[in-house]
């Protein structure tokens, strides 16, 4: 990645057309030119330039992207709007040690604890025992975490199921269908244990063989997003190294991690990048596109079931269909899909740590919605997301289920 050169580039493909501001969250709630993609290429190129210096005002308009990529979606020009805006936090970070998008202590914190899976395991240990132990409560009724400033990465935390090692192998009792790999990431092993185990379980049964390979991490989307390209390019060749061999496609279960694994060729320059990527697919449209066998079949399940598409899915991976094709096998289940799906829901990595204001002020309208949909489960495929919105649904007051697609067909297997 060369940063300058990939402004320039990108930014140079833009022809002002403008069509991208209706689509562009920040916009919508800012009303302000240098919030939109338009304005904010300006920005970059200016910056790459050196035609404007590196001031706070500045940096507050880039921080406060989203990096949802509604914009690319819609760009007649094609200009790779997320390769642009990560190469720009890359300048900012290289040029002044650090930028906006990452100075948050919670954020930090969260990077620092993806780095190492045996980091992110032990984590899910202590935060088990303060879940259960009456910690949270105490912690939660104290001022403690807004000391410390924690307060909103402690609101965000899901009920954290004790950490697990997964097999390597998930054998059939059959010959196999194919070998797959898994991707287990980083927080999914602790905050979404269940998709994992759910899509091993789903994998199995339609017939093949998965494999978990152990020396996997974090997929380095958080370090990328905030300008830390050195630290995201190594945990980039970990996993090209950890799955060299295991299985033909590499599947995600979070789109936001799926997403970055299938783009990592964009950021590396490293000839095994490009088929590394070229394996990569997300677990929804892997399932989606397989002939089942016939004696699968599914229970009824009376439920009305709201589906959010998370941005990565449909603006980056493209696949926001596939969720909707495998939740109608599930007979009497009544499917919604969410009224504003195009529009980011607040979460984006770490966005809701750093720009806690603009996040919930996009979550607030899916919350409005979500209750005047009467539903009675939230479908997402990708684990950022739906921790956000679980969190957002507790606050409500809301009992609403949030999961994954994946984990309602296999639960729903007979
Ligand atoms: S990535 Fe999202 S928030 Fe950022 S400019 Fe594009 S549409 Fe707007
Ligand atoms: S749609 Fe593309 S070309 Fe048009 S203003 Fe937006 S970024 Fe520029």
């Amino acid at each position: 990645m060369n940063p300058v050169s990939d402004i320039h580039h990108e930014a140079a493909k833009c022809v002002a057309c403008g069509l991208c501001l209706p689509r562009c969250p920040t916009y919508g709630l800012l009303h302000d030119e240098a919030e939109s993609p338009r304005g904010r290429l300006a920005l970059m190129l200016a910056l790459a330039k050196n035609d404007l210096p590196l001031e706070p005002r500045l940096e507050s308009h880039l921080a406060r992207c989203l990096g949802c990529r509604a914009c690319e979606r819609v760009c007649p020009s094609n200009v790779a709007y997320g390769k642009a805006l990560d190469a720009t936090r890359a300048l900012i970070e290289t040029s002044r040690g650090i930028s906006a998008a990452s100075t948050s202590k919670a954020a930090r914190l969260l990077r620092w604890l993806v780095d190492k899976p045996d980091r992110t395991r032990t984590l899910g240990g202590i935060l088990r025992l303060y879940q259960k132990s009456g910690l949270q409560w105490l912690m939660r009724t104290s001022r403690a975490l807004r000391l410390f400033r924690l307060a909103e990465l402690e609101a965000d935390l899901p009920p954290v199921r004790s950490p697990r090692s997964f097999a390597e192998v998930y054998p059939v009792s059959h010959a196999p269908k194919g070998r797959v790999a898994l991707f287990t990431g980083c927080l999914a092993q602790i905050a979404d244990q269940q998709v994992l185990i759910s899509a091993i379980r789903l994998l199995n049964r339609i017939g093949y063989e998965v494999h978990v390979p152990p020396g996997q991490g974090c997929c380095g989307a958080l370090h990328l997003h905030d300008g830390q390209t050195g630290k995201a390019a190594e945990l980039m060749r970990r996993n090209i190294l950890a799955f060299a061999g295991a299985g033909d496609v590499i599947l995600g279960v979070a789109s936001g991690c799926t997403a970055t694994l299938g783009e990592y060729a964009k950021y590396l320059e490293d000839d095994a990048a490009l088929p590394f990527s070229a394996r990569i697919m997300d677990i929804n449209q892997f399932i989606a596109q397989q002939s089942w066998p016939s004696d699968i079949s599914f229970r009824p399940l009376a439920k009305r079931i709201a589906v959010h598409d998370p941005c990565t899915l449909s603006n980056v991976l493209r696949q926001e269909d596939k969720p909707y094709a495998l939740l109608a096998r599930i007979p009497g289940a009544e499917i919604i899909p969410l009224a504003d799906n195009a529009v980011c829901c607040g979460a984006a990595g770490s966005y809701h740590l750093t720009q806690v204001r603009i996040a919930r002020q996009l979550r607030a309208p899916k919350i409005a919605q979500l209750e005047r949909l009467g539903v009675d489960m939230l479908a997402t495929s990708n684990s950022g997301c739906a921790m956000y919105l679980a969190t957002g649904l507790r606050a409500a007051g809301l009992a609403i289920e949030v999961t994954h697609p994946v984990v309602l067909l296999e639960r729903q297997i007979q």
